[in-house]
């Protein structure tokens, strides 16, 4: 007997194919850094989350070493059961001091964090009111938690206000959510605004500080460091997976919500603890970024040097205040066009295309590690390949 009921898979693929939507894999050799070999080719690295050049660095690599020699590769337990161990309690002491928080806690990941949290601290009763560009891991949380959900249009705080004025008192708890650095489009959340709203309806904030930690902020502390929103009650979220070049994902916030976390987020219960050398990388990483902010400086002398570049070349990218700089295409296949082009030319750069964001464009990350003659490579090629 044939089962048919599986039928439906190749001709969803053969759907994702004619949108130019299909996605797969490309295996990449050697080291993290700011030049990637694949197969025979050499290509400069514009695709990559590790903007401070972290992830290949001797001193994380180390650090990962000597804490899988102490402790094993793996942490064998959920945190409340055998996982825990001290470099986790050391970890998330680091990330509170950095935060300017009580508290924080760990999660397998940025995008296990989001859900947990969320899912925690709304359910049925309640409302969300979500910026439209937030992280598919903001949504799906919001999605899994059962509460109603609002999305205003992007950083349309009138809009914003409006949901919480006609909605809020229909409901028990308010979260309003957003990405700080919005991931595929490198602008800004308006977060003052966002504190005033929250406190003026009684809604809690939770900002995802993803693309932020380590890059954004005086300390590199991200944007609640940036906007001087320090002290006010905030729920910051974030990886250990970008500029801290780990895997992991965290929470800082209030004693009191880190305690109540600890009895009430499945993600973070039910799941092995974070293995101790993704963990010790972590660690060391924050302490560089706390105590050598001249890696930070070299990132932003590197975006401004290629926003201007760019700029001078008449190359219009989109407003930005991050190391992510988008170049507008007309549709997904014009965007698949230029990063194949990209690609022949030695510079990988991803395009992104619906449905990650509404429409396509390139995406460069700048690194603190790209050199000059990287950057102006970059420059020279999307000259000669865009019109
Ligand atoms: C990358 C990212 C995440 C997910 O983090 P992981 O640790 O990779 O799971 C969550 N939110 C935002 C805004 C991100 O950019």
């Amino acid at each position: 007997m044939t089962n048919r009921g599986y039928d439906w898979l190749a001709k969803s693929l053969t759907t994702i194919h004619k949108a130019n939507w299909y996605r797969s894999v490309t295996a990449y050799e050697g080291k993290a850094g700011t030049i990637v070999s694949c197969g025979d080719a050499e290509l400069i690295n514009f695709a990559s989350n590790n903007y401070l050049g972290l992830a290949g660095s001797d001193r994380l690599i180390t650090a990962a070493v000597e804490a899988t020699k102490k402790y094993g590769t793996g942490s064998t337990g959920s945190r409340l059961l055998t996982g825990h161990r001290i470099i986790h309690q050391q970890l998330e002491a680091k990330l509170a001091s950095l935060k300017g928080t009580e508290d924080a806690l760990v999660f397998s990941s940025g995008y296990l964090a989001n859900l947990g949290v969320i899912t925690a601290i709304v359910g049925e009763k309640d409302l969300i009111v979500a910026d439209e560009y937030n992280h598919s891991s903001l949504k799906q949380g919001a999605k899994l938690s059962r509460a109603k959900v609002y999305n205003y249009s992007h950083n349309n705080i009138l809009e914003l206000a409006q949901y919480l004025y006609q909605e809020r008192h229909k409901h028990r708890r308010c979260l309003i959510i957003t990405d700080t650095v919005f991931s595929m489009d490198g602008d800004l959340c308006q977060l003052p605004q966002l504190v005033n709203l929250a406190e003026t309806y009684d809604a809690m904030l939770l900002v995802d500080e993803a693309h932020a930690t380590g890059v954004i902020g005086k300390t590199g502390a991200g944007c609640v460091e940036y906007f001087n929103c320090r002290g006010k009650e905030i729920i910051q979220v974030g990886t250990l997976s970008k500029a801290l070049g780990s895997l992991g994902g965290y929470v800082a916030g209030s004693s009191i919500l880190i305690d109540f976390l600890r009895n009430r987020a499945a993600t973070w219960i039910y799941t092995t603890g974070l293995s101790p050398g993704d963990t010790a990388a972590a660690l060391a990483a924050i302490e560089i970024i706390t105590t050598e902010p001249g890696i930070r400086e070299s990132l932003w002398q590197n975006v401004t040097y290629l926003n201007n570049q760019l700029t001078k070349h008449s190359l219009n990218c989109l407003p930005t205040q991050s190391p992510i700089i988008c170049l507008p295409c007309s549709n997904p296949q014009q965007a698949l066009q230029i990063a194949a082009k990209l690609r022949e030319a030695g510079i990988l750069a991803p395009a992104i295309r619906p449905p990650t964001v509404p429409t396509s464009r390139i995406r460069f990350s700048v690194m603190a590690t790209h050199k000059q003659e990287h950057l102006d490579r970059l420059v020279h090629i999307c000259t000669m390949i865009i019109d």
